[in-house]
């Protein structure tokens, strides 16, 4: 059985090889380690390994890890889909929200959002696979939630995210991811972000210029949901 250091070393071997075959700069990819359904004890050794970045999509679970691993500085992203009633903890506990498709959910985060800590930053989820998602914004509607989102006062526009619907073809990865990244070079924003590709297609969002991948069966095994 391959350790988790094993797999963080096999994932960076690939995020390397796609940025360099992309011809883009060295450390341009950064690597969120998705750790749902994980006992904290793995983010810990994800961390001895060299991780800080965790995403997590359920609420409940993600804050029960963050009490077990206050002693370290991680920084936390959630990247599951988000109920009003859910907000306020999110932005409390989170540095980072890559799935937010609506305003009223992106009102609440920047009005919640605790004076203390930095601006949240935010992507926008938005659906480039059409009815075969229920989460994300339509590429119609982006926009207009992108320009409104980017004047809250306690929010940060980071840029896109998207979850195409999963196929093994490479060209409908790449025709996927680069709609997204011609979607975000369409708004007349300073973003600096695209949060896309996940344990089976990074090498086609690297070349589509990824600045985040999604990585949890590469990193962490296939999840077990039995216990949930
Ligand atoms: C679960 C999940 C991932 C990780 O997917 P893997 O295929 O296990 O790498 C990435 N992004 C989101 C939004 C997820 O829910």
């Amino acid at each position: 059985m391959s350790t988790i250091a094993d797999n963080i070393s096999h994932v960076g071997s690939r995020i390397q090889t796609a940025t360099q075959a992309a011809h883009r700069p060295v450390n341009s990819v950064q690597l969120l380690a998705v750790s749902k359904t994980k006992p904290a004890e793995t983010l810990r050794e994800a961390y001895a390994a060299g991780l800080r970045d965790f995403g997590e999509n359920y609420l409940q679970e993600a804050l029960g890890k963050q009490l077990e691993l206050a002693d370290l500085p991680l920084i936390w992203h959630f990247i599951g889909p988000i109920q009003s009633n859910k907000t306020r903890a999110i932005a409390e506990h989170f540095d980072w929200v890559h799935s937010v498709d609506r305003l009223k959910i992106a009102q609440r985060l920047s009005e919640q959002r605790p004076a203390e800590l930095p601006p949240l930053n935010i992507c926008i989820q938005v659906n480039v696979s059409g009815e075969v998602s229920k989460s994300g914004c339509t590429p119609d509607d982006l926009p207009a939630l992108a320009a409104a989102i980017s004047t809250l006062p306690r929010l940060k526009l980071r840029g896109l995210m998207a979850i195409p619907e999963p196929t093994d073809d490479r060209a409908e990865q790449d025709a996927a991811f680069a709609a997204v990244q011609k979607l975000q070079a369409s708004l007349d924003l300073p973003l600096d972000t695209l949060s896309m590709g996940m344990s089976h297609d990074l090498e086609s969002a690297i070349a589509q210029g990824a600045t985040w991948v999604r990585i949890g069966t590469a990193l962490f095994g296939a999840r077990d949901y039995s216990q949930s």
